[in-house]
């Protein structure tokens, strides 16, 4: 909420208790705030409508005249249920910060700003989220609680400071390989021929895994920028996946690999970026090949199913264990860092397709057993007939 909303706020609830004060006989003194032994008192038989402006509002508001609350919107209501209306909020929210900054405002009528958490602690997860809380003090000596929710926005500060932690360290480990053997060649090496070839084929791959890297997170930010424009093109699947296995021939062919293309005619057309769905297959069969038994077949099938179509990636392998498959798209989760390097990975490969897929309104699907292999498929909408 923006200082011109609060501003407003403060002078619609003025305008109003001046409107009231006119056209009605003027209200009953509001009853002392009790003290703390006393029980709480019956609240009034009709919560009070006549604030109705704060429900306008999207995020909790309570209006309090001492520690009596005399009006709560629907958020408000819902954060910390509907009893604290004609209530003393002392002895219904009893949330130490909150009532910190209602008395602080209360004795000097200055405004009150602070972080708080724990608030409607009774409701299912409730107790986590984390609210900004601004309160102050309006003509009327009436104290004007507002509470901006900013659980996810601090989710996703904490993600993308992880993640800025993350991209750091996954390129600082190979530079430094890469250092040391640029110190080794310029010293003690530099006479050494067959170290010399042996340290460079070493400093090429590095430098390879710093470029894959450096595609993936230039993928991953593209993906992101343009993850809420929808694709609107239609898009024909035929030959797609044939496409992707002339792009890994060459690492099939080492790895004694086929990929079976189950591909039916008459498939319909999605609305899809060719270019996406290109990356998806080639993520998806680039892991079955990373993590498939050598010599295994890997298969690929389209599906066409109503308003859809399901492309879907099958390996024969070790398979995942079910405790890592809610994680195995987050940016940088591996089930074996060790194994995702020694086979080239970055950790970002999945996080793409889960990008693209969400980008195109699709569902991905991750299934997996120990000892027998894995399947990821996703879906691409179907374009209206
Ligand atoms: P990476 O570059 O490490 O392969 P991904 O995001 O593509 O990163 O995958 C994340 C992790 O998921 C991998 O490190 C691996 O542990 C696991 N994984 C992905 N695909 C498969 C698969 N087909 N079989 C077994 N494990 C897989």
């Amino acid at each position: 909420m923006t200082s011109i909303e609060i501003a407003l706020l403060v002078l619609a609830v003025m305008l109003l208790g001046y409107v009231l004060g006119r056209v009605t006989a003027p209200e009953p003194a509001p009853p002392p705030a009790p003290p703390l032994d006393e029980p709480v008192p019956a609240k009034s038989s009709a919560p009070r409508t006549d604030l109705l402006h704060i429900e306008s509002l999207n995020g909790p508001v309570l209006i309090l005249r001492g520690t009596w609350v005399e009006a709560a919107n629907s958020a408000a209501c819902s954060l910390l249920g509907r009893r604290i209306v004609g209530s003393d909020i002392r002895l219904t929210v009893r949330h130490p910060a909150l009532l910190d900054a209602v008395e602080q405002v209360m004795a000097d009528g200055a405004s009150d700003e602070r972080e708080i958490t724990g608030l409607g602690g009774g409701g299912l997860g409730q107790g986590n989220r984390s609210f900004r809380l601004r309160a102050l003090a309006d003509a009327e000596g009436r104290c004007i609680v507002l509470l901006d929710d900013v659980t996810q926005a601090k989710a996703t500060e904490r993600m993308r400071v992880d993640f800025v932690a993350n991209a750091s360290h996954e390129l600082r480990t190979p530079l430094a390989t890469l250092t040391g053997f640029i110190e080794t060649l310029q010293g003690p090496a530099a006479e050494d021929e067959p170290a010399r070839q042996r340290f460079l084929g070493i400093m090429a791959q590095e430098a390879d895994r710093m470029r894959r890297l450096i595609d993936d997170l230039m993928s991953l930010s593209r993906i992101e920028l343009d993850k809420f424009i929808r694709p609107n093109q239609p898009l024909n699947l035929a030959g797609i996946a044939s496409e992707v296995a002339r792009t890994l021939a060459m690492r099939l062919e080492a790895d004694q690999r086929q990929l079976v293309i189950d591909e039916p005619a008459g498939l319909p057309p999605v609305i899809a970026d060719r270019d996406q769905v290109l990356q998806v297959l080639h993520n998806l069969v680039s892991n079955a090949l990373k993590y498939g038994r050598s010599g295994t077949p890997i298969s690929v099938s389209l599906v066409a199913g109503g308003d859809h179509v399901r492309i879907s990636v099958r390996d024969i392998g070790e398979g995942i264990a079910p405790e890592h498959l809610p994680r195995l798209t987050e940016r940088f989760y591996r089930v074996d860092s060790q194994r995702s390097r020694t086979m080239g990975g970055t950790g970002l490969g999945l996080a793409i397709v889960k990008h693209i897929v969400e980008r195109h309104r699709g569902r991905l699907e991750i299934d997996s057993r120990q000892g027998e292999g894995t399947v990821v498929s996703f879906t691409l909408p179907a374009a209206p007939g």
